[in-house]
C-alpha cells in the first residue's frame, strides 16, 4: 500500500487532505478517491468526501480504508455530474477517538451555506477555546478539535467564508493544515509556522483553461489525478479557488518550522515538500549517518520499507555493501492487536523475516526512528536467529524524547524509550553490539531548508504547546 508499517513500534501520521476545484464535466468523486487512495498511509482508521456541483452538496464518511469505505455503490452516491468542489480526508485518531462521528470532513450549516472542512494536525489551544464558545453557548458535536475551527468560521457571520477563516486562523495556534469547501469555493490553508504540509497542483485541461485546482498533504496525491505541483502553500498562506482560479492572502507568516519526521518516515519517498525531496533527503540522513556514526561491518541492511533511504545514503557514503537483509511481506497491512508478547513476536515475523544476506555478517541495521523499541528488539532478535555474527543499529533520527502536539501520534512521553533510558540502556534492552542515533545538528543539515520543528527532540515547540495541563488525545471528550 504504501512504504509504511502501520502497526510497528512507529509515530503515526494524524491524517491526510485533498481537495479539487474543477470545471464541469468532471467525476470528482472518482479523482478523490484516488486522491485519497495516494495519501492513505498518513490515516488508516477512517475516510471520507464532499462533493458539491454548487447547489447539491454530497457527504460520505465511514471508518475504514479508503476503499473499504468507498465502494462502487458508496462512490455513486457521491458522484454529481457537474460537480465543482470536493475535499477529502484520511485520518487516524489523534484527537478524538475512534468513533464515527469523528470521521472528517465535518460539515456544518451556517449563514455562508453549508460548510466542509477536512483537518490536519492539532490546535493547541483548542480545547481552550472550545470551552470559552461552550460557555457563550455553542454547540458541538465531536470530540474533535476540527470542530472549534468549523465553529469559529460559522460564527463570524459578518464576514465572507475567506475573512471568517483568516480570522479563525488568527485565533487557533499549534500545527495544522486544512481544506475547506462551501457550495462553489475550494479554501486551504496551514499554520503560520508551516509545520504540517499542504501542496497546490493544476490538471491541465486538453482545450485549455485553468482546468482544476488540486490541494493535498503531498504531491502524490496530485500525481494520482494527472495534475502537476505548483507549489507550497506558504507557512500562514490562506489560498481560495473559484471561477475567477487561484487566489492567496498571507493571514501570519512566522519562522517556517516544518515536521522533521515527514522528510524522516511519514511522507512518501516519492514526496517533494517545501522544496525538499523526500528520497534524497532520507538518503542525505544515511550518508550524515555513516560520517557521524562509522562501524566496521560487512553489509548495510535497512527495516524495510521506511529504512531504505537512509541505508542507501550510509552503505554509498561508507562503501560497506547494501543488501536486502530482511524481506517484508507484501501483503501484511493492518493486522490483529496481539494481545500478549507471544503473539506480538509472532506479528513481526508474520511481517519480516530475515534473508540468506545476513548469514555469518557483521550487521549494519538502519530505520527511521525507536519509539517504544519492542520492535527494534525483535528484529534485532531476526537478524542473530538468521546468523548475524553482529549487528550494530543506525537511527536516521535523533533519540524521541518528547510528545508531538502537532498531530503526530509518538506515544506518551513514559512510553518513549529514550525519554526514560540512556541510549546505552536502550542498546541492552534492543540487544544490539551497538547503537547510535544521528545528531540533530546532522539532521537539519542533512533536511536543509530555512528551519525545522525537532520538537520531539528538543522539547523546543515551535508553534506552542496545550494551555491546559491536560495534553491527552482524547482531551476533547468532555
Ligand atoms: Fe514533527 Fe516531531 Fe515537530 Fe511533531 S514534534 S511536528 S513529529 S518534528
Amino acid at each position: 500500500m504504501s512504504d509504511h508499517d502501520f502497526d510497528f513500534d512507529k509515530p503515526r501520521e494524524e491524517c491526510g487532505v485533498f481537495g479539487m476545484y474543477s470545471a464541469p464535466p468532471n467525476d470528482l468523486a472518482w479523482l478523490t478517491y484516488m486522491g485519497l487512495f495516494a495519501l492513505q498511509h498518513r490515516g488508516q482508521e477512517a475516510a471520507g468526501m464532499c462533493v458539491s456541483d454548487g447547489e447539491k452538496f454530497h457527504v460520505e464518511k465511514d471508518l475504514g480504508l479508503v476503499t473499504q469505505v468507498f465502494d462502487e455503490r458508496r462512490l455513486d452516491s457521491v458522484r454529481l455530474p457537474n460537480a465543482r468542489v470536493s475535499i477529502g480526508h484520511v485520518r487516524y485518531s489523534t484527537t478524538g477517538s475512534n468513533l464515527r462521528f469523528n470521521a472528517q470532513p465535518l460539515t456544518t450549516r451556517t449563514n455562508k451555506g453549508i460548510l466542509g472542512l477536512a483537518h490536519n494536525g492539532n490546535f493547541v489551544n483548542a480545547l481552550e477555546v472550545r470551552k470559552e464558545m461552550l460557555n457563550e453557548g455553542a454547540l458541538f458535536a465531536t470530540t474533535n478539535d476540527s470542530e472549534v475551527m468549523l465553529n469559529l468560521i460559522a460564527r463570524e457571520s459578518h464576514m465572507d467564508l475567506v475573512e471568517a477563516t483568516a480570522a479563525a486562523m488568527k485565533r487557533l495556534r499549534g500545527g495544522y493544515a486544512c481544506v475547506l469547501m462551501s457550495r462553489t469555493q475550494l479554501i486551504g490553508f496551514r499554520d503560520p509556522h508551516g509545520v504540517r504540509p499542504l501542496v497546490i497542483g493544476q490538471r491541465p485541461l486538453e482545450n485549455g483553461g485553468d482546468g482544476a485546482w488540486v490541494l493535498a498533504s503531498e504531491p502524490c496525491a496530485l500525481y494520482a489525478v494527472g495534475a502537476r505541483l505548483i507549489r507550497d502553500v506558504q507557512p500562514g498562506e490562506l489560498v481560495w479557488f473559484d471561477r475567477s482560479g487561484l487566489h492567496s492572502l498571507m493571514v501570519e507568516a512566522k519562522k517556517p518550522t516544518p515536521c522533521s519526521f515527514e522528510w524522516i518516515y511519514f511522507a512518501r519517498s516519492d514526496s517533494r515538500l517545501d522544496g525538499v525531496d523526500t528520497h534524497e533527503s532520507r538518503i542525505r540522513m544515511g550518508e550524515q549517518l555513516a560520517r557521524e556514526k562509522p562501524v566496521d561491518a560487512d553489509v548495510v541492511v535497512p527495516v524495510p520499507d521506511s529504512g531504505i533511504g537512509a541505508a542507501i545514503g550510509y552503505a554509498r557514503e561508507s562503501g560497506i555493501p547494501f543488501d536486502y537483509g530482511l524481506y517484508k511481506n507484501p501483503y501484511a497491512g493492518r493486522t490483529f492487536i496481539a494481545p500478549t508478547q507471544e503473539a506480538r513476536e509472532l506479528k513481526v515475523k508474520m511481517k519480516l523475516s530475515p534473508t540468506s544476506a545476513v548469514k555469518g555478517k557483521r550487521v549494519i541495521l538502519v530505520d527511521d526512528s525507536i519509539v517504544r523499541g519492542t520492535t527494534s528488539r525483535q528484529i534485532v532478535n531476526l537478524l542473530r536467529e538468521a546468523g548475524a555474527t553482529e549487528v550494530h543499529f543506525r537511527v536516521s533520527s535523533p533519540p524521541i524524547t518528547h510528545p508531538c502536539f502537532y498531530g503526530i501520534d509518538t506515544a506518551a512521553r513514559k512510553e518513549l524509550v529514550a525519554s526514560t533510558h540512556s541510549i546505552e540502556e536502550i542498546r541492552d534492552l534492543i540487544g544490539a553490539d551497538t547503537l547510535a542515533f544521528i545528531s540533530e545538528r546532522g539532521l537539519r543539515q542533512a533536511i536543509g531548508g530555512p528551519g525545522l520543528c525537532s520538537a520531539c527532540f528538543t522539547g523546543d515547540y515551535p508553534a506552542g504547546t496545550p494551555l491546559l495541563n491536560d495534553v491527552d488525545k482524547l482531551a476533547l471528550e468532555v
